[in-house]
C-alpha cells in the first residue's frame, strides 16, 4: 500500500492554534496549540487510526482536514484518483471547497445531536443530495432508500424521526448520510464511542463492509485503543497536538516504542493472560496546550523520563522494523540503541 501514487491526503506542517483573549480589550494573550505540527500521509483505501486522550488534538486535526476549523499553518494536500491532480485544501475559499466537500465527509460521535429532531430521516439526508444536483424528489427517495439498505436498515425508515431510533440505528443513519454523496475519505470522529460494546461491533463491521464495497478511506479518531487494533491498518498516537508514534497497527501492539503508547495499551483489558501487561498509571492530566512543557511534552507524566527529556524535544524519527516504517519521538530509543 505504501507507495507514493496511493496517497490520497498529505498533511504537511499542520498547526491549529486558537487565540486566548483576556482583558476589556480582549487582547490575545496566548494560544491554545491544539495541533502543533503534523506531517502524515494517508493512503487510499486504508483505515488510519488517530488515538490519544481527550485534549490531545485528534478531533481538531480531523476537523482541520475537512476545513471545519481553520489550520493556522500548513498544507492539506488532497490527491484525486489521478495522482497528478493535487490540491492544497488549505488555500481554498468556501466556493473552492464545494467539490471537495463531496469527497470528504465526517461521522460524528453523537448521532442524536447531528440529526435534526424536527426532520424525518429523509429530510435530514436529502439536503446534501439537493445541494449536489439531485433535483427529482423521487430520485432522492430512491437514493436514500438504497443508502438505508446499505447500512442494514429498512427503506421505509426514511419517513421516521430520529427519536424513533436507538443509538446504534442513529449512528448507522449518520453513516448513511456521510455516504450520500459518494465520498472518498470519511473522518469517523469517536463514531462508536457512545455505543454499547455489542452495537459498537455491528457498526464497526458495517464500516469495514462499506470500505470494501466503496473503496473508502477512513481516518478513525478514538480514545479507545481496544477498538483500533481490529480495524486500523496504521495508527498514529497523538499527545499535546503532536504525533508521538506512528506505525502499522499490529506493530503498535506488539512492538511499542513510545512510553505514552505503552501506558495507553496497558490500560486495555485483555482476555489473553499472555498479553496482559502491568497497568501503567499516568499521573495527572494532559498539560495545558497553552503552556506545553519544555522538552518532550510528555516528560512531566513519563515514568521513564531522564534529564534530557525536559530540555530537548525528541524529533519524530523513522525506524525500520521488519521492513516497515515505524515512527516514534522519544530520546530513550536512541539512548537504549547506543548502549
Ligand atoms: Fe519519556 Fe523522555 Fe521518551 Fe519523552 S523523551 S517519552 S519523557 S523517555
Amino acid at each position: 500500500m505504501e507507495n507514493d501514487k496511493d496517497i490520497i491526503l498529505k498533511l504537511r506542517g499542520i498547526k491549529t492554534y486558537f487565540p486566548v483573549k483576556a482583558g476589556i480589550l480582549k487582547r490575545t494573550v496566548g494560544h491554545v496549540k491544539a495541533v502543533d505540527g503534523i506531517d502524515i500521509d494517508v493512503y487510499r483505501g486504508e483505515v488510519l487510526g488517530l488515538v490519544g486522550e481527550s485534549g490531545c488534538g485528534k478531533t481538531t486535526l480531523g476537523k482541520a482536514i475537512l476545513r471545519l476549523v481553520e489550520a493556522t499553518e500548513g498544507q492539506i494536500i488532497y490527491r484525486g484518483k489521478d495522482a497528478d491532480e493535487e490540491t492544497d485544501l488549505a488555500t481554498l475559499d468556501d466556493q473552492g471547497m464545494v467539490p471537495f466537500r463531496k469527497r470528504l465527509q465526517i461521522v460524528f460521535q453523537d448521532p442524536h445531536s447531528s440529526l435534526n429532531p424536527a426532520f424525518t430521516i429523509f429530510g435530514s439526508l436529502e439536503d446534501p443530495l439537493k445541494k449536489y444536483g439531485i433535483k427529482s424528489k423521487k430520485q432522492r427517495r430512491k437514493i436514500i432508500g438504497d443508502l438505508l439498505e446499505a447500512v442494514n436498515m429498512q427503506r421505509d425508515y426514511m419517513d421516521r424521526y430520529p427519536h424513533e431510533f436507538s443509538g446504534g440505528q442513529r449512528q448507522r443513519i449518520g453513516i448513511a448520510r456521510a455516504l450520500s454523496i459518494e465520498p472518498e475519505l470519511i473522518v469517523c470522529d469517536e463514531a462508536v464511542s457512545a455505543l454499547d460494546v455489542s452495537i459498537q461491533a455491528q457498526v464497526l463491521q458495517l464500516l469495514m463492509k462499506l470500505r470494501e464495497e466503496k473503496n473508502l478511506t477512513y481516518i478513525f479518531i478514538t480514545h479507545d485503543l481496544s477498538v483500533t487494533e481490529y480495524i486500523c491498518d496504521r495508527i498514529a498516537v497523538m499527545y499535546l497536538g503532536r504525533i508521538v508514534e506512528l506505525c502499522r497497527s499490529e506493530e503498535l501492539y506488539s512492538n511499542t516504542l513510545h512510553p505514552y503508547t505503552e501506558a495507553l495499551l496497558s490500560a486495555i483489558p485483555v482476555a489473553d493472560l499472555d498479553r496482559q501487561t502491568k497497568r501503567i498509571i499516568l499521573e495527572g492530566d494532559v498539560p495545558s496546550p497553552v503552556h506545553p512543557p519544555s522538552g518532550c511534552p510528555f516528560h512531566p507524566r513519563c515514568p521513564r523520563a531522564t534529564d534530557i527529556c525536559a530540555k530537548q524535544i525528541p524529533p519524530l524519527k523513522r525506524y525500520e522494523i521488519d521492513g516497515f516504517d515505524h515512527f516514534a519521538s522519544c530520546h530513550l530509543i536512541e539512548l537504549e540503541a547506543a548502549e
